[in-house]
């Protein structure tokens, strides 16, 4: 740790994954009550990069009021003779990892949604400027991605400064994304897989194909298969595609091999284009999440900054809870913002067909990607709020799930015999099933392994209906 003798806490991978909670923290950066945040990376010619500056625009660590929340802006301008605009991604998903390294210090998510937090024994240890973070990341930036020759860092927390330069991130973003557009998984024999999220989510590695953007959507094909080049010890890593098992599915037979090994025997199937059955790992810092809604037969979709509750009634943060961890969630899945612009997209389940509910500023974001006979079908929150007022929006636009629910209930008394004779036999239906469950309980954590649920009944109950009584 010779490295960092100069610097106040420890840094070092044992620190990854830890998790400062509000109490414990001295301040919040970024974060969902911050509306403008941002982490870029920019390579730049030689000549326009100073070695080793740090600059910090606004106030310092120690500027700020313990317990609040500051908007945060990271620009990690880099330089070298062989690197280019197309490592930009990589870099920049660097700061992640390289900040969950310091001793009471958090990064979750990524561009314009990241999030960190300051540990108050950090602060109390001297840890209470940026020029600290800022050589941390310098020096592992230096000596990890030795392809950087020269790398400048500068903080911003002025928040007018902030809202100057944020459009112009946005669109860095929204150039990165377009160009790695166009390019089909059928196209390549390469795949890119990510494991930088197994501090958080031990099970989880991203599977990043040419139609499927990371979870985070920091990461494209193009930036995993330049990462992989660069540094291939390092967290990202080639996957040869293999056999194509189930097209429509999206199972190839390297993927599987390729999780098997990365979470040690944990998932060893993933089918990358749907949500149902063996979907792709969920970990924890996914832009949207989506939902299966049963009354519907449809998906519902929710982004990291939607405010409130959804349309089955449970915030972001619920609906996130049940599906990350690294796990395999029937019809749960963590996913980009950029994976819904994909021919791609739940291709196995319906595509946009299927999609009955998504936060308005995520439609809009992503509308001339929709099916144009779809678009004005799919409900946002300004048309429905609950369960049955979705139903009425969908019935009267003649969503194609409504055609779903007629098939279904076609042959219902075929249905309701089957059901009695099951009944009469004693056997009860699965209401449930699960690569893998855990259930938390006395401090313990249960795992169930290709587990099954079997009931006689289930009630569902809101909290809303729980808190009530
Ligand atoms: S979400 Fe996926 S691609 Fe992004 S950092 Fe985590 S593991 Fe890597």
């Amino acid at each position: 740790m010779s490295m960092f003798k100069d610097i106040p806490v420890e840094v070092g991978v044992i620190y990854e994954g830890e998790r400062i909670r509000r109490n414990d923290m001295q301040v919040e950066l970024g974060g969902p009550t911050v509306k403008e945040k941002f982490e870029l990376a920019k390579v730049l010619p030689m000549d326009a990069v100073e070695d080793g500056k740090i600059t910090i625009i606004g106030p310092d660590l120690k500027d700020l009021k313990e317990g609040g929340a500051y908007p945060l802006g990271i620009l990690v301008e880099a330089a070298g003779k062989t690197l280019d605009a197309g490592l930009e991604g990589v870099i920049e998903r660097r700061i992640h990892g390289y900040l969950n390294y310091i001793e009471g210090f958090m990064h979750l998510n990524q561009r314009y949604d990241v999030w960190m937090r300051l540990g108050k024994k950090s602060f109390q240890k001297g840890m209470n400027s940026f020029e600290y973070i800022g050589k941390v990341l310098y020096r592992l930036f230096k000596s990890e991605l030795p392809i950087i020759e020269k790398v400048q860092i500068t903080f911003i927390t002025d928040p007018a400064k902030i809202s100057a330069m944020y459009p112009a991130a946005v669109a860095d973003y929204e150039a990165r994304d377009s160009k790695a557009r166009g390019l089909k998984d059928s196209e390549v024999d390469t795949f890119y897989g990510c494991a930088l999220c197994q501090s958080f989510a031990p099970s989880h590695v991203c599977v990043i194909t040419p139609q499927r953007y990371s979870n985070c959507g920091a990461i494209s094909w193009f930036d995993g298969k330049a990462s992989a080049s660069i540094d291939p010890k390092g967290p990202v890593f080639a996957i040869p595609r293999g056999e194509i098992i189930n097209a429509e599915k999206g199972e190839f037979s390297g993927v599987n091999e390729a999780a098997k090994k990365r979470t040690m025997g944990e998932v060893t199937q993933v089918w990358l284009y749907t949500a149902f059955d063996h979907p792709h790992t969920s970990c924890g810092c996914f832009e949207a999440v989506t939902f299966y809604i049963p009354e519907v037969d449809g998906f519902g979709v929710v982004n990291r900054s939607f405010k409130g509750a959804t349309v089955n009634g449970l915030p972001f943060s619920t609906i996130a809870d049940s599906a990350a961890g690294g796990r395999q969630i029937d019809g749960f899945h963590g996913m980009s913002i950029e994976y819904m612009r994909s021919k791609k997209f739940f291709a196995a389940d319906g595509g946009w067909n299927r999609v009955v509910w998504v936060p308005k500023e995520v439609k809009e974001r992503v509308k001339e990607f929709i099916p144009a006979d779809v678009v004005d079908k799919v409900a946002t929150e300004e048309d429905a709020t609950n369960i049955e007022a979705l139903k009425t929006f969908l019935k009267a636009k003649n969503h194609p799930v409504v055609a779903r629910w007629e098939a279904e209930t076609a042959p219902a008394v075929e249905t309701a015999a089957a059901e009695e004779t099951v009944a009469a036999e004693g056997q009860m239906m699965p209401v449930m099933t699960a690569a893998s469950l855990p259930i938390m309980a006395g401090g313990f954590k249960i795992i169930l392994k290709d587990a099954k649920i079997y009931a006689n009944k289930v009630i569902i109950k809101t909290v809303k209906d729980e808190k009530a009584k």
